[in-house]
């Protein structure tokens, strides 16, 4: 089995999804007390949404680049960076970084058109819903991604960061999310990308009109395909 190294803490309740997610996947693949090889770095979410508000990215991409470099150090092979929103950076976290990162947005893209379906609605932090670097992603994978309105777009994004990131799970918040899918799929799309990390806590195929694709499962599954050397 390869070693998966986890840049985390973005935020520390979706790092704490992905040792869970990452664990029962490798017991249902190998059975027994098996479970994955890894290295979890977990940073202070504090910091890196202070850079965030501060438009640092580039400030943000050096502290990533540190971490992924110690990751590197103690052994992993593999980097998972567990957040959408901070794939801005992915560049600059691996200047220098000789093991493979999975990148989110490929992961997945390619489960969507696995699954025969073209016009994802997606649901995630402003940044990744606004700026091109996860959606550009997404079409150059052949999606036409469908963005949700001004208004809704605010509301998630205040629902991650106020809620989710802190692990408060609201019914308001699941009913404001349903509507926002349901709005979603009335104007086009075929299916939701739970695109932010911690969207899970709230939204899943049992509760969604279209197929959910939920980011962080998908990545799990990819790293534990790729650890387990079945990819
Ligand atoms: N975990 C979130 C994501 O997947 C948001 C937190 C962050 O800004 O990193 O985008």
């Amino acid at each position: 089995m390869r070693t998966i190294g986890i840049l985390g803490g973005m935020s520390a309740a979706s790092t704490q999804i992905y040792y869970a997610r990452l664990c029962e996947k490798v017991r249902a693949r190998l059975g027994g007390l098996h479970s994955p090889q890894l290295l979890i770095r977990s940073l202070d979410f504090a910091e890196v949404e202070a850079l965030q508000q501060a438009d640092e990215w580039a400030q943000a991409g050096r502290l990533l680049n540190r971490h992924a470099k110690a990751l590197q150090r103690g052994g992993a092979e593999l980097l998972l960076l567990a957040t959408n929103t901070m794939h801005k950076v992915a560049d600059e976290m691996m200047a220098g970084v000789d093991i493979p990162m999975l990148h989110i947005a490929d992961a997945t893209a390619a489960a969507v058109a696995a699954a025969g379906l073209s016009q994802p609605g997606l649901m995630a932090t402003a940044f990744t819903m606004e700026q091109t670097f996860y959606t550009d992603r997404l079409r150059g994978a052949g999606l036409q991604p469908v963005i949700p309105g001004a208004r809704d777009r605010a509301e998630i994004h205040r629902i991650i960061y106020d809620e989710l990131c802190k692990e408060i799970v609201l019914d308001e918040s699941l009913t404001a999310f349903e509507s926002i899918a349901r709005r979603l799929v009335a104007s086009g799309a075929d299916s939701l990308i739970l695109g932010c990390t911690e969207v899970g806590l709230l939204l899943n195929d049992q509760n969604t009109p279209a197929p959910a694709f939920d980011t962080t499962d998908i990545h799990c599954q990819a790293a534990v395909r790729w650890a387990l050397d079945e990819s």
